[in-house]
């Protein structure tokens, strides 16, 4: 992919200080938008390297990454590492692909008390499937799952619902693999699904107002149990490659990507966006800089909340028990070694970060790092000195 003309870190840089006159954002949020802000500048710090080849002896400055889950720069590593992992866990089945949605209704408390809401999603949803799945009429079997939990709408409003990746078929009690009935476009009837979704939901939703003594108005909960509760089943995955493929895409997505930013400047952010109202039309949408800061800041997870959560026979405390189960399907896994992430930026990326770009053939030798802070200017400047 080309490098993108705009970036999420100049818009926080030009316009933060607009934005906070606007509202007092939260500290975790102003952490997350000064790391972003900040990745790959002196700022963060650094290193010097070196090519090898003494006819060449290209110099070459980096600065550090911020490694934040919320940097549109920082997710390829993350990404690149979590799915090698998923690669291994693959069965020989259909993947069914469904989407649990909370209703807009919610928005306040999801905005007031996200850790608990975003929990209460994680968890409804799940017990759903289980439900289904533990029963003998549907299937009478241990599921798994993978959860990846996005926050947004696709103009950056807030939309939180959870992807869940889920193979038809499950482990019986006696240890045996059982493939589900479903030839359809979803493993379980989907109304049913709803309805099972949405009394758990509410059930946990209650649970957590009482305890926080803010029970809900009568009319809101009477308004919640009459709407419609959208369970969204996408359609089920060709075979595990194409399973592979999507979590690539979506597992470390954030709200927004460099790629999408437009335009910046004259206080106003223009992005584009897909228009679901229109057919998935792609439009540009432009907003005020501090207002977008506000939305991109709606999808700041709180600290250390797991976005991806692996349940059932998938959980990570089960894997040798999982590994036992693929061996009596016949399961042959591969590419066991993990790889650093050199290795990954060269065969994920195609850039080799130890050739050297100058005479194509030295190797970048690291020979100094740095602090935050601190470019190593004069440094260069002796360098140069020394190749004349
Ligand atoms: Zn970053
Ligand atoms: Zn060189």
């Amino acid at each position: 992919m080309s490098k993108p003309t705009f970036e999420l870190a100049t818009i926080i840089k030009d316009y933060r200080s607009a934005f906070e006159q606007t509202c007092t954002p939260l500290k975790q949020n102003i952490r997350v938008l000064n790391a972003i802000a900040h990745c790959r500048t002196a700022y963060m710090g650094g290193h010097v390297d070196k090519c090898n080849n003494s006819s060449c002896n290209h110099v070459r400055i980096s600065y550090n990454s911020c490694r934040n889950r919320h940097c549109p720069k920082c997710q390829t590593i993350d990404r690149e590492r979590w799915i090698q992992g998923r690669q291994r866990d693959l069965l020989p089945s259909t993947y069914f692909h469904v989407v649990f949605t909370i209703p807009q209704e919610l928005n306040i408390y999801c905005i007031n008390h996200p850790k608990e809401m975003y929990n209460i999603l994680f968890a409804a949803s799940k017990a759903t499937i289980e439900t289904f799945g533990n029963d003998a009429k549907h299937l009478g079997a241990q599921m798994g799952m993978v959860s990846v939990l996005h926050t947004w709408g696709q103009n950056l409003s807030l939309h939180p619902h959870v992807h869940m990746i889920v193979p038809g078929l499950g482990i019986t009690p006696a240890g045996y693999w059982k493939q589900a009935k479903s030839q359809g476009k979803f493993l379980f009837p989907i109304k049913a699904m709803s309805i099972v979704y949405k009394n758990k939901f509410m059930e946990k939703l209650k649970q957590f107002l009482e305890r926080v003594n803010q029970p809900m108005a009568v009319q809101l909960r009477k308004k919640l149990y009459n709407l419609n509760w959208v369970v969204y089943a996408k359609q089920p995955f060709a075979g595990p490659e194409q399973v592979i493929e999507y979590l690539g895409r979506y597992s470390h997505k954030i709200a927004i990507s460099n790629h999408r930013i437009k335009a910046i400047g004259e206080g106003k952010v223009s992005f584009s966006y897909k228009d679901y109202a229109s057919g998935g039309q792609q439009k540009i949408m432009t907003l005020d800089a501090p207002e977008f800061i506000r939305r991109f800041c709606l999808h700041i997870l709180p600290p250390k909340f797991m976005k991806i959560r692996h349940y059932g026979f998938l959980a990570s405390r089960v894997k040798p028990k999982l590994r036992m189960q693929q061996m009596q399907m016949g399961v042959i896994i591969q590419n066991t070694a993990t790889l650093n992430w050199k290795e990954i930026t060269k065969t994920k990326l195609n850039f080799d970060i130890e050739a050297c770009p100058c005479c194509k053939t030295g190797k970048m030798i690291r020979i100094l790092s740095f602090e935050a802070n601190a470019p190593p200017i004069l440094y260069l400047a002796q360098q140069k000195i020394n190749k004349l």
